[in-house]
């Protein structure tokens, strides 16, 4: 629905720092401790939605809905993108997974189709024309490192030259 009212220039799209996930994750620990209390299953949404469904109303169920509104008509994905730990931690997590996608330097013609249907576009930032990029000028495979990718493959999918695919860095080690 986003993606759909911003196309029509209904709303814009708005797009912020994802390191916010880390400056939230700090606050939820820091509240914690100093409550006892595990702080952020109050607003897990997840977690209020769940609830919800096995034990039915409570009026944690309007901060959901409040999430859900903001992600449609203000931020895409912000809960998520912006504020939950669980996906920070994930992101921290993730960086250092052996499977990866690559990306072929030579074989892109920086369409940007990928960065389109990737629900995380910033791990895909290295196929912008004229992104910088780490290594030397003859390097031609990069491995996007960003934590944030699920390895879901709709980037592969679309890529019409190629130039991205699944990389598994244990090869390397064998
Ligand atoms: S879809 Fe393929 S060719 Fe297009 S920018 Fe992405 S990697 Fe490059
Ligand atoms: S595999 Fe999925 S999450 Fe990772 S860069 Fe591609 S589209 Fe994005």
């Amino acid at each position: 629905i986003h993606e759909n009212l911003a196309a029509k220039k209904i709303i814009k799209r708005r797009e912020f720092d994802p390191k916010w996930r880390y400056v939230f994750t700090a606050l939820f620990i820091a509240m914690s401790f100093a409550s006892s209390q595990l702080v952020f299953e109050i607003f897990s949404v997840t977690g209020i939605v769940s609830r919800f469904v096995i034990y039915g109303y409570f009026h944690a169920i309007w901060f959901a809905l409040f999430v859900l509104l903001v992600e449609i008509f203000y931020s895409r994905r912000g809960w998520c993108r912006y504020v939950c730990p669980i996906g920070a931690t994930y992101s921290l997590l993730t960086r250092t997974n052996a499977v990866k996608v690559s990306w072929n330097k030579d074989r892109c013609d920086h369409c940007l189709v990928c960065i389109d249907t990737c629900l995380v576009p910033h791990v895909l930032e290295i196929t912008k024309k004229n992104a910088k990029l780490d290594g030397d000028e003859n390097k031609k495979e990069f491995r996007l490192v960003g934590g944030d990718c699920t390895l879901c493959g709709r980037c592969i999918d679309v890529c019409h030259h190629d130039a991205l695919k699944f990389d598994n860095g244990f090869k390397k080690l064998i």
